[in-house]
C-alpha cells in the first residue's frame, strides 16, 4: 500500500500568499464551461419530485432567475431519468437553456439513460457499483484488484455513452457514503474520499474521457477542506489532468447555521484559489442557494489586486489533518480551553444591563440575577465606553488601556494596548493583557512579547486577502516559537447579515479549520448613521455569528447541530417544516448532533457523524437512528419527534429546556 500522505507541504494550491485561481482544464457542460479561465459557476439542485414535470420546470425557472447557472435533478430510477427529457424539453420551450445535471446514486441504468438526455451526469463513486452493507472486509491485493475490475465493467458503458453524446460527468464523493471497499482499506478519512474518486478517474483517463469535474463533500468542514486539498495534491502527484473542482458542504442545514457552515468549507478553499463551481446546500427552497453561492464567489472577482503578503518558505501547518497550534494557557485562553468569544460593544455609550442580552447575558431585575444562554460571550470589549454596572461572574470586560489606567477596578477589568502603548507601558494587569496588532506589525510584535505569559494577541488585517494575510502572521508566530494565544479580529462596515455570516465564516473559519486561533472578535467598522438599536442588532448578530463560526469549524460546540439534507426529488416529508419542528424541541441540547434526512437510500450514509438520526423511510414513516444503528423502524411521522426525544432521553443526553 502506498504511503498515506507523501508530504505535508503545500502542493494543493498555487500560492498561500498571493491569490491565484488554480489552473484547471475546461469542462464543457452544454453552454456553460466549468474550469479553465472561466468564472466560477453557481449551481443548485431541485427539490420537487422529478416525476412532476411542471413543478420541476417552475422550480428550475425560479432557480435560474435567482442566479443558478447549472441545475441538478435527481434521477433515482429509470422513470425519473426518462422524465428528464420532458423537463428539459419544457424548459427549452420556455426559452431556458441552462444545462441540466442528473444526480445518480446506485442506479447505473438510470445514469446510462440520463447521459443521453442531459448535459452532465453526477455519479457517487461510493455507490455507483456498490451497495452499502457496512461490512468491513479484509481485502487482499488480489481481491481488491478484482473489485476494481468489477467497477470498470459496470462503469465503462456509461463512459461510452458520455463520450458519444458529449455529456460531462462529476465524480462526486461524499464522506458519508464511501464504499465498504474504501472504508476497509482507508477508513472514513480524507484519503479514503480521494481514493474513492481516483478509482473512477483512472478508468476515465484510461478511456481518454476527460470531461470530468470532481467533488469531495462532507458535512464536517475540516474533513471537507482536507479532502479537497488532498485531492489536488494527489492529482498533481499522480500525473492526472488538473480537473475542475465542484465545491460543497453537505447537509449544511438552514438559515444562519447553514450559511456559516457552507462558508467555512467553501470559503476556505476559495481563498486558496480552489473551486470552479459552487453549490451551497441549504435546507431551504433552492432559489435561496444561488445568491449565497454568488456572494461567496463575488469576493474573488478583484481579489488578485490585494496588497502583497510576504511569501512562506516552509509551511509549518499540516493542511491535510487537523492540528491545533500549541499555545500557553493564559487566564482562560489557550491551553485546553475552547476558543473564546469577545463581543465588541465599544460603539454603545453607557450600555445598560438590559442591553447585554445582545451578547447572550440576561439580567433578571426581579431576582437581581444574571442568566446566560448558550451564546453568552466570554468577554466584552467596551473600548472607551466602560460598563457602568456590575457584570455577571461569567463575563469579563476589556477596556482601552487609557480607560483601564483610571478605572476604580483594575483587577476584574483588563487593558487593551496597541504596540506602541505596550512597548512604553509601565503598568500591566498581573494576569491578562490584550495587545491588538495588524498582521503587518508581527515582526515588531514578536520581540516585544518575548517571554511574556500575561498577554493575548488580538490579530487583525486590513489586507483584502484577509485569511491568507492572517495565516501568514500565524506562520511568523510558529516560526518564532511564540506560543501566546491569538484572538482573530475581523471588522465589517455596512453590509447585509448574510455577508457578515459568509465573510466571517471564511476569514476566521478558514484559520480555525487549520487549528489557528484561540478566540474570535467581530466588530462593526464604523457606526455610520445607525441608531443605537441598529448597533445593538449588529452586536447581537456578531455574537451569534462568532459562536456559529466556532461551531461550524468544529472548535467549540455551543448549540445543537443539525445535519439536515437539502432535500431533493427523493424526499419523503417536508424537510423545512420537520427541521423547524425538531429544532423547536431540541435546540437546547448543546453539542448534540441530529441528522434529519429525507430518504433512507442516502440519508443514513450522509448524516455522517450525527448522534441521532431522523430519516424518511416511506410515506408518513420515519426510521430513527442512534449513531449508525437503527433504533426504531417505520414510526408514524406524527409520533416520530416524541420518539426521537425518548431515544435521546433513554441515552441520558436529554435535559429540560430552561426558560429565560
Ligand atoms: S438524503 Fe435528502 S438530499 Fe440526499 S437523496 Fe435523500 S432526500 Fe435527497
Amino acid at each position: 500500500m502506498e504511503p498515506l500522505i507523501k508530504s505535508l507541504d503545500s502542493h494543493y494550491c498555487d500560492s498561500l500568499t498571493q491569490y491565484s485561481r488554480r489552473k484547471t482544464i475546461p469542462v464543457k457542460v452544454g453552454d456553460v464551461i466549468i474550469g479553465g479561465d472561466n468564472p466560477i459557476v453557481v449551481q443548485s439542485m431541485t427539490t420537487v419530485d422529478t416525476m412532476d414535470t411542471f413543478g420541476s420546470v417552475e422550480q428550475c425557472i425560479r432557480m435560474i432567475d435567482s442566479g443558478c447557472e447549472l441545475i441538478r435533478i435527481t434521477a433515482p430510477s429509470i422513470k425519473e431519468a426518462e422524465n428528464l427529457r420532458n423537463i428539459k424539453a419544457e424548459l427549452r420551450k420556455r426559452g431556458y437553456h441552462t444545462p441540466l445535471v442528473a444526480d445518480i446514486h446506485f442506479t447505473p441504468n438510470a445514469a446510462e439513460l440520463a447521459a443521453r438526455i442531459v448535459e452532465k451526469v453526477r455519479i457517487n463513486p461510493g455507490n455507483y457499483a456498490d451497495k452499502k452493507k457496512f461490512e468491513v472486509i479484509d481485502y487482499t491485493d488480489a481481491s481488491y484488484a478484482e473489485e476494481l475490475d468489477r467497477i470498470r465493467d459496470r462503469f465503462l458503458p456509461l463512459l461510452k455513452i458520455c463520450k458519444e453524446n458529449g455529456t460531462a460527468m462529476r465524480i462526486g464523493t461524499n464522506h458519508g457514503s464511501l464504499s465498504d471497499r474504501i472504508m476497509s482499506r482507508y477508513g472514513d478519512t480524507p484519503l479514503g474520499m480521494v481514493e474513492s474518486a481516483l478509482e473512477f478517474l483512472r478508468i476515465c483517463e484510461d478511456e481518454k474521457f476527460f470531461d470530468v469535474v470532481i467533488s469531495m463533500k462532507s458535512s464536517n468542514t475540516q474533513v471537507m477542506v482536507q479532502a479537497y486539498r488532498l485531492l489536488v495534491q494527489k492529482l498533481n502527484e499522480g500525473g492526472f489532468k488538473p480537473y475542475p473542482l465542484h465545491l460543497g458542504v453537505t447537509e449544511a442545514g438552514e438559515a444562519e447555521d447553514g450559511r456559516i457552515k457552507s462558508a467555512v468549507g467553501i470559503g476556505t478553499l476559495l481563498e486558496d484559489g480552489l473551486g470552479d463551481t459552487v453549490r451551497v446546500s441549504l435546507t431551504e427552497d433552492p432559489e435561496f442557494e444561488a445568491p449565497v453561492a454568488k456572494a461567496l464567489i463575488d469576493r474573488y472577482a478583484t481579489r488578485a489586486e490585494h496588497a502583497s503578503i510576504p511569501e512562506i518558505n516552509h509551511y509549518p501547518i499540516t493542511p491535510f489533518e487537523y492540528t491545533k497550534r500549541q499555545v500557553s494557557e493564559i487566564y482562560n485562553f489557550g491551553g485546553h480551553n475552547v476558543p473564546r468569544v469577545i463581543a465588541d460593544i465599544s460603539k454603545v455609550e453607557k450600555i445598560t444591563d438590559r442591553e447585554m442580552k445582545a451578547v447572550g447575558h440576561f439580567y433578571l431585575p426581579e431576582l437581581d440575577k444574571w442568566k446566560m444562554n448558550d451564546l453568552g460571550s466570554d468577554f466584552v470589549y467596551s473600548g472607551s465606553n466602560p460598563i457602568p454596572f456590575m457584570l455577571p461572574n461569567g463575563m469579563k470586560e476589556i477596556q482601552d488601556v487609557s480607560v483601564w489606567e483610571k478605572a476604580p477596578d483594575q483587577i476584574n477589568k483588563f487593558p487593551l494596548f496597541n504596540i506602541n502603548q505596550y512597548r512604553e507601558a509601565s503598568r500591566f494587569h498581573s494576569e491578562l493583557n490584550f495587545l491588538e496588532i495588524e498582521d503587518t506589525e508581527i515582526v515588531q510584535v514578536i520581540p516585544a512579547v518575548a517571554g511574556r505569559k500575561d498577554t493575548i494577541l488580538i490579530l487583525k488585517t486590513s489586507n483584502s486577502h484577509s485569511m491568507p494575510a492572517l495565516r501568514r502572521a500565524f506562520v511568523s508566530l510558529l516560526e518564532a516559537k511564540c506560543d501566546l494565544p491569538v484572538v482573530v479580529k475581523v471588522s465589517y462596515s455596512d453590509q447585509t447579515a448574510d455577508m457578515t455570516m459568509l465573510y466571517s465564516a471564511t476569514d476566521v473559519g478558514g484559520l480555525l479549520v487549520d487549528g489557528l486561533g484561540d478566540g474570535i472578535m467581530i466588530s462593526l467598522e464604523k457606526e455610520g448613521d445607525h441608531t443605537r438599536q441598529e448597533v445593538l442588532e449588529q452586536i447581537k448578530l456578531h455574537n451569534s455569528v462568532s459562536f456559529g463560526v466556532l461551531q461550524a469549524a468544529r472548535t467549540r460546540m455551543s448549540k445543537t447541530e443539525y445535519i439536515s439534507c437539502p432535500s431533493c426529488g427523493r424526499t419523503l416529508f417536508d424537510l423545512q417544516e420537520t427541521t423547524a419542528m425538531i429544532r423547536k424541541r431540541t435546540d437546547h441540547l448543546k453539542g448534540v448532533k441530529i441528522g434529519i434526512m429525507g430518504c433512507i437510500v442516502n440519508g443514513p450514509g450522509e448524516m455522517a457523524d450525527a448522534d441521532y438520526g431522523y430519516v424518511g423511510s416511506g410515506k408518513g414513516k420515519i426510521t430513527l437512528y442512534k449513531g449508525k444503528e437503527v433504533v426504531k423502524k417505520s414510526v408514524p411521522s406524527e409520533k416520530a419527534v416524541d420518539e426521537l426525544i425518548n431515544i435521546i432521553r433513554e441515552d441520558g443526553m436529554w435535559n429540560e429546556p430552561e426558560t429565560i
